[in-house]
């Protein structure tokens, strides 16, 4: 099998193609020493360590045990406290309910776990086109070509092989942004395991911040106003400046990024192409916001169920259509869950006048009525569960 893509979707689709004991081949256009950029996804949700276990549970631990898992999250509103809660760590021996940490980490425990179960790693080598067939794939790179039963396209939100087969990606692509900053623990004094949401913050003109934790540092997300420009708040210059604003000073000199992301909501019009033999998964084949962290995870999710679909495909002989179809079927249904689900979220962080005036209101009284406290603390996450259990993530 081949598999396009060396990011998390294209790692967890191999490893779980060698958990059902089928030869892989990994085909990624950057080279081996590359580096990945920030923090991005670092929330994986317990579902994922459940669904990564279940085909390496070395790497579902090393995950596991190398993330953060904060026990307090805070929301607060216009710098009054509306929302605390603690937790209990987790009964000894049972995962935790999530962990935090830098998705370049999630990269290279994926990235081990690979190599110790024999996927063939191929670096330096950019996917140019791919012809599927009634018995299989003929995939090119540059110097080459490559033939496969099936294919995983796992190559990101410009994905070459959707490109190639013609699939179009649908669905509202908004203005605005909002902006990521990650920060290095100060060892003195490092980031607090706290989560913290705080709307309409004084001190940073009224845009809402929220400040997560992860293993070794902090990850600070700015909600920008429409109007707002970015050299005004997504460099590091700019980031040295408004930071001081929100965390403690010394956090200026201890920037490892600052990117500039947007709320695509977009899915693809197939999942799998016309033959049952290529398999779109993770960015190729959705961009959501990230709010609810739906983008890797639902990556991790789309990977183990293509790798079902295929080794159950591969067992099914000449037609391998209705083994994927149910692949086909069930990822674009949580696709569109999760798309639905990251707009629903966006309403609650890029509110309009009645939504505002809506969380105004529900601050104010939430110290007589906790309810609304809860509210203002899980609204922008988006709903929680989908259709189905399956669907979710
Ligand atoms: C700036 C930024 C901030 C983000 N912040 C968050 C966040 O806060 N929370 C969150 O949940 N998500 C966030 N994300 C999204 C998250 O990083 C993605 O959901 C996740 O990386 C998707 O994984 P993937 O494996 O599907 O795609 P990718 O990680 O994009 O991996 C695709 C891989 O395919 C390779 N590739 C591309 N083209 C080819 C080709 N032609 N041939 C071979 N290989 C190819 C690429 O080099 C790459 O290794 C962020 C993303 C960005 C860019």
């Amino acid at each position: 099998m081949i598999v396009v893509g060396a990011g998390p979707t294209g790692l967890t689709a191999a490893l779980a193609l060698r958990h059902h004991g089928l030869p892989v081949t990994l085909l990624e256009a950057e080279p081996h020493d590359r580096a990945r950029p920030g923090s991005r996804a670092l929330f994986v949700h317990g579902q994922t360590l459940r669904r990564l276990a279940a085909v390496s549970p070395a790497v579902a631990d090393r995950i596991a045990g190398h993330g953060l898992l904060w026990r307090t999250r805070r929301t607060l509103h216009g710098g009054r406290e509306v929302y605390r809660r603690s937790y209990p760590p987790p009964p000894p021996g049972r995962p935790p309910p999530f962990v935090s940490l830098r998705q370049v980490d999630t990269e290279r425990f994926l990235l081990d776990a690979c190599l110790d179960a024999g996927v063939d790693v191929r670096w330096g080598s950019p996917v140019t086109g791919v012809r599927a067939d009634h018995d299989g794939v003929t995939v090119h790179t540059a110097d080459r070509q490559w033939r496969a039963p099936f294919v995983v396209a796992a190559d990101g939100a410009r994905s070459a092989v959707r490109r190639a087969l013609g699939v179009a990606l649908r669905g509202p692509r908004p203005e605005g942004f909002h902006v990521v900053v990650d920060l290095a623990d100060d060892p003195d004094d490092p980031v607090p395991p706290v989560r913290t949401l705080h709307y309409e913050h004084p001190a940073i003109g009224r845009r809402t911040v929220l400040q997560v934790p992860f293993a070794g540092g902090g990850q600070i997300d700015l909600q920008c106003r429409a109007d707002d420009r970015p050299e005004d708040f997504a460099t590091v210059e700019a980031a040295r400046d408004w930071l001081p604003t929100v965390v403690p000073a010394r956090y200026r000199d201890r920037i490892l990024w600052v990117a500039r992301y947007r709320f695509q909501q977009v899915v693809a019009d197939r999942m799998v192409d016309a033959t049952g033999r290529v398999l779109l998964a993770g960015e190729a084949a959705h961009l959501f916001p990230p709010f609810g962290a739906r983008g890797m995870n639902s990556g991790i999710a789309d990977a183990v169920a293509a790798a079902a679909s295929i080794a159950a495909a591969d067992g099914a002989g000449a037609d391998p259509s209705a083994a994927v179809a149910r692949y086909a079927e069930q990822r674009q249904r949580a696709a569109h869950h999760n798309r639905d689900a990251a707009r629903a979220a966006l309403r609650h962080l890029r509110p309009g006048p009645a939504m505002r005036l809506r969380q105004r209101c529900s601050a104010v009284l939430a110290p007589r009525v906790p309810a609304l406290g809860r509210w203002l603390e899980t609204a922008p996450y988006g709903p929680r569960s989908g259709p189905s259990a399956e669907s979710k993530y």
